[in-house]
């Protein structure tokens, strides 16, 4: 099976890893994804040159349980005149300046016609929010509250380019396949326009994710999605409804490039392996990662816990969802994400993946007593001296395996990291201490 992914990818280089995934966020973060459009394919087309990715086009009109398919949007430009003619807003700038789902619009409006239709974040006053109206028909523009406040009494020209019409929502899927016909969904959004940490780092880090499974076999089928936030998930659950039984483990990935965190937030029953593997997991520095329980609220962990599916699937971030002041405006971008906390983030799913393929039940081949480690040469084999955190986990691998405990279970129980237990266990295994009785 599957040995440390994440070491191995990660060889030195002339670039990290986490540059790489920086990189691939970079380039993503220019376009104007929505929940349809333009922006997505795009964004699916640079996903597209490192892995093997399915697109699907799901035509407008098309119900997915209690949701339709709403139009295709598209913009191609959009500004906002001052009474002398000079243009003060420009989605050229940033297409956070155009509310998402806009309508087309070209008028002269007052200034008390024309404020209904801004959106300022009067707390941040430097900042341009994100807003979108996907299921209500209007147009609108954000702005920094500070420009907001210098607007002069007289006509503004506003024009909002776009089109709204029959046509698609796009999404993206990559399979890997494995060999027990049991299936782990990996699931990010695809439907941010520029912002970094709520979108670009989350399709750039399960990008390198889908990557760097692509050389292994593994025991789990993996199915990478990237569909716009709700719809597009519901759109795939009730394409995949009948496939839906194999998933046994998941895991949505999102604001995954900030210095917060990371947390993971549980599934809805709280106990799923993949929950119980997150609370096993450490960082390079010892620390854990935060769990949180599950809320009906945040990303489309909200779908696949709805309780017509209630599937096991967690949801890993680094700051939590809507606690960061940068959270849905201009200021989540892209020094707001760094290489090192996606790597970091790459590292935590390829450890739980890890964790979820190298689960396995030992026995004991010496339960009476402890056999004698140090004779053996365990110890040094272990990476360092006698210390206890090292003894520690082999006599509790030597301890709980009777057969009626995984690594997981042990790991639990002696309050260690997955990896260190699994080690411990694959040297017991080495030096015939142990047999393995079967997978977990
Ligand atoms: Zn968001």
């Amino acid at each position: 099976m599957m040995q440390h992914v994440a070491r191995v990818v990660a060889q030195p280089s002339s670039t990290t890893i986490g540059q790489r995934i920086h990189a691939l966020a970079a380039r993503l973060y220019p376009l104007n994804r929505s929940i349809t459009g333009e922006g997505v394919r795009q964004s699916l087309d640079i996903l597209g040159e490192s892995i093997h990715l399915e697109r699907h086009e799901v035509p407008t009109g098309t119900t997915a349980f209690d949701w339709t398919v709403p139009k295709e949007w598209g913009i191609r430009g959009g500004f906002i005149k001052d009474p002398s003619g000079r243009t003060i807003v420009d989605f050229a700038h940033s297409n956070l300046h155009v509310m998402g789902y806009s309508m087309p619009v070209h008028d002269t409006l007052s200034l008390e016609a024309l404020k209904p239709h801004l959106h300022t974040l009067p707390e941040q006053p430097d900042l341009i929010p994100y807003r979108t109206s996907y299921y209500t028909e209007d147009w609108g523009f954000c702005l920094a509250h500070r420009d907001f406040l210098a607007l002069p009494e007289g006509d503004y020209e506003v024009r909002i380019d776009s089109v709204l019409f029959d046509g698609h929502l796009t999404y993206g899927e990559a399979l890997h396949r494995g060999e027990s016909g049991r299936d782990v969904l990996l699931s990010t959004h695809i439907c941010h326009p520029s912002l970094a940490n709520d979108n670009c780092a989350g399709l750039a880090v399960l990008t390198f994710v889908a990557a760097a499974l692509k050389e292994r076999r593994t025991r789990y089928t993996y199915r990478f999605l990237f569909a716009p936030g709700t719809i597009g998930a519901l759109v795939w659950l009730s394409r995949n409804e009948q496939a839906l039984e194999r998933i046994d483990h998941g895991l949505v990935l999102a604001c995954i490039g900030d210095n917060g965190g990371p947390t993971y937030k549980k599934t809805r029953n709280g106990h799923a392996t993949i929950d119980r593997i997150a609370a096993c997991m450490r960082l390079d520095d010892g620390k854990r990662i935060e769990i949180t329980d599950f809320t009906p609220y945040g990303y489309d962990e909200r779908q696949f816990n709805a309780p017509g599916f209630q599937l096991p699937i967690g949801q890993l971030q680094r700051s939590r969802h809507g606690t960061f002041p940068e959270y849905h405006t201009s200021a989540d971008n892209l020094d707001f994400i760094r290489p090192e906390h996606m790597e970091a983030s790459f590292r935590m799913v390829m450890d739980m993946i890890d964790a979820l393929e190298s689960n396995w039940v030992p026995l004991n081949l010496y339960p009476k007593g402890e056999p004698q480690l140090g004779r053996r040469g365990l110890y040094a084999a272990m990476g360092g001296q006698k210390d206890a955190g090292v003894a520690m986990a082999f006599l509790w691998v030597l301890n709980l395996a009777d057969g009626d405990h995984s690594l997981l279970d042990i790991a639990e129980r002696a309050d260690m990291a997955f990896s260190t237990v699994e080690r411990a266990a694959d040297l017991l295994l080495q030096h015939g201490l142990l047999s393995r009785l079967c997978d977990a």
